[in-house]
């Protein structure tokens, strides 16, 4: 066993790549014309509703023909076998982290199985699509929204992700492009407090610079291989 306790594990797009989930920066990061950061904004959501809803209607009916990968699993056994502390956080909006068995996790940029009531604040699970101009089932507004956190919003649990970097002895980075704040600075809040680093990405990432120690590769191979080492099996 490795001689670290509490772990915090951040994942992004990469992770889910290999199940066939597109990612944002890479090839197909054009929908429709537009730049994906020009479709998740709150202004987009109030000048082009329509736009916004059926770009995550499509990636949430995508859900059901991918399955949690090689990676998911892996990070979902380490989950269920690691004694110390974990924190798994992630910035995607798919559910392949809990399908894959994950259950100390942390959805930072919101779900896409999840509405959101603009107007009273409650989450409704959600499996279809959502039309702009659906009632809300708590309060009856017409104000359910995907429950997605967009540019220039504020992400979700931060005061419980920063309590887990302040305590973290290892913080693993895991297929995110590093270029997304404050997601992108978790590597040196945990630095500053102390933790060992690592990266496990495709490619190096725009913050691989600030990691201890990078690997290069598929995450369906690295991470695996990583949480063996890590259950020292
Ligand atoms: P990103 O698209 O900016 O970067 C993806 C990173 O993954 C790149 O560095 C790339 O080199 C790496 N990568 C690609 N294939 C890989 C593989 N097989 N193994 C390991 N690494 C691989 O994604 P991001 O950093 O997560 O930031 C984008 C934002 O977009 C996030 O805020 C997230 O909410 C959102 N997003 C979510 C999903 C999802 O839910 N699956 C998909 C796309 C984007
Ligand atoms: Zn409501």
């Amino acid at each position: 066993m490795a001689d670290f306790s509490n772990i915090v594990i951040l994942t992004g797009a990469g992770v889910s790549a290999e199940s066939g989930v597109a990612t944002f920066r890479g090839p197909g990061g054009l929908w429709e014309g537009q730049r994906v950061e020009d479709v998740c904004t709150p202004q987009a959501l109030d000048r082009q509703p329509e736009l916004v809803h059926r770009f995550y209607d499509e990636r949430r009916a995508k859900l059901a023909s991918v399955q949690p990968n090689a990676a998911h699993h892996a990070l979902a056994r380490l989950d269920a076998e690691w004694p110390g502390d974990l924190l798994l956080v992630t910035q995607n909006v798919d559910d392949l982290h809990e399908r894959a068995g994950s259950t100390r996790l942390v959805h930072m940029h919101g779900e896409l199985k999840s509405a959101l009531c603009a107007a009273c604040g409650i989450r409704t699970a959600w499996a279809d699509s959502l039309p702009p101009e659906t009632e809300c089932p708590h309060c009856g507004t017409l104000a359910l929204r995907p429950d997605i956190v967009f540019f220039g919003e504020m992400p979700y649990q931060m005061g419980r992700i920063e309590q887990a970097l302040s305590r973290a002895d290892l913080f693993v980075s895991i297929g995110t492009s590093g270029a997304v704040y404050p997601a992108a600075g978790f590597v040196q809040t945990a630095r500053y407090h102390g933790a060992k680093t690592l990266e496990l990405n495709l490619d190096p990432s725009e913050g691989s610079l600030w990691f201890g120690e990078s690997r290069m590769g598929p995450a369906g191979t690295l991470v695996p291989a990583w949480v063996a080492e890590m259950l020292g099996r």
